[in-house]
């Protein structure tokens, strides 16, 4: 009997221990200011346990008496502060490993409505003048054009995108519209841009065609009016939002007159200036610079401009797109311009 009643009174312990975890919702990356979030369910704010390890600049946190749902998940980030997180969920606890890019202070504090666990990450001492917003075309659900030999738009921009972030995280804060294959709407991204006051838009695109003969760089900046063939583009890439469910009347809309004319300026200038060394590095043709009304550049405030950088419908724009060698190369010669705009 005795025993009978042991062996319950242990059941009981564990069905209220485990019934008492809490639940983690999810890990969330904030930009500006820079920020890891994990969200809690409820109000109880869990104990965590932090431990820094300065030698492999790894953080780690733990939160005895959690339980993490299905929404937090290890992710690489390749942030300016983060380079990944390893998520590692134990029987009552869950254990957080970040590794911290070199050079970077952290602060730890519990907010509440709602009961979130935030950590703010500053640099240490190297506070950057510009920020340059780089924008992955499409993503997630969103595939963007699909190429020859089924190479998908999203991927080949979202690997440029991060190679050029690469490239000017030394010279610039950098702020990715998206740093995972996950959708983000067409309104969304530019207002990041300027939530995090970024001072210039780059929309990485690649073209398509029917015929697959069209071949080539070519830049767009947020214009009114436009050709014929420049609302073409246009109108293929805004189709996007549309056909995955986002309205065109909730896009952020229409600047001061004289800021789109400045804006325009200048993202003619770069634009300009970056068809000319592409297509000359990556030897490929010249198709220009055209205006037209994308959704993606409406809305941002500063100079932006949307980068088709080649054609993933043909054949030898496609041999060149997927090759990580030329990816790089297309990200050294978006910065080299970047930079000569910015210094
Ligand atoms: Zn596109």
């Amino acid at each position: 009997m005795k025993r009978h009643l042991v062996f319950l009174l242990t059941i009981l312990v564990y069905t209220l221990s485990f019934s008492q975890l809490i639940n983690l919702k999810g890990i969330r990356f904030n930009g500006n200011p820079p920020q890891m979030v994990i969200d809690v369910e409820g109000v109880i704010k869990p104990r965590f346990n932090i431990d820094y390890d300065e030698a492999s600049r790894l953080l780690f946190i733990e939160l005895p008496g959690t339980e993490a749902g299905s929404n937090f998940k290890s992710q690489v980030l390749n942030g300016n502060y983060i380079e990944k997180v390893d998520v590692v969920k134990y029987a009552n606890s869950t254990g957080i490993f970040t590794f911290l890019n070199k050079n970077v202070n952290f602060q730890t504090s519990y907010r509440t409505d709602p009961v979130r666990l935030v950590m703010d990450f500053s640099g240490k001492g190297d506070e950057k003048e510009y920020t340059v917003v780089i924008d992955a075309g499409h993503g997630g659900k969103d595939p963007g054009a699909v190429g020859f030999n089924k190479y998908l738009e999203k991927d080949i921009v979202f690997s440029v995108a991060n190679y050029l972030r690469n490239e000017l995280v030394r010279d610039f804060n950098v702020v990715m519209t998206r740093s995972t294959d996950d959708f983000v709407s067409l309104a969304q991204r530019p207002r990041t841009g300027n939530k995090s006051k970024g001072d210039m838009f780059i929309s990485i695109h690649a073209n398509a065609d029917q015929s697959g003969n069209g071949t080539g760089f070519e830049a767009f900046y947020f214009s009114k009016k436009s050709s014929p063939y420049a609302e073409r583009v246009a109108s293929f890439e805004n189709s996007f939002g549309a056909k995955y469910g986002e309205d065109s009347s909730d896009i952020a809309q229409i600047m001061g007159e004289l800021a789109y004319k400045k804006n325009q300026e200048e993202s003619i200038k770069l634009g300009e200036n970056l068809s000319s060394t592409y297509a000359r590095k990556l030897d490929m043709k010249n198709r220009g610079v055209h205006g037209a009304n994308f959704a993606v550049l409406r809305g941002f405030d500063g100079p932006g401009v949307l980068l088709e950088l080649g054609f993933i419908s043909n054949e030898n724009d496609v041999w060149k797109l997927k090759q990580s060698k030329y990816q790089q190369l297309m990200a050294e010669e978006i910065a080299d311009n970047i930079r000569k705009y910015f210094y």
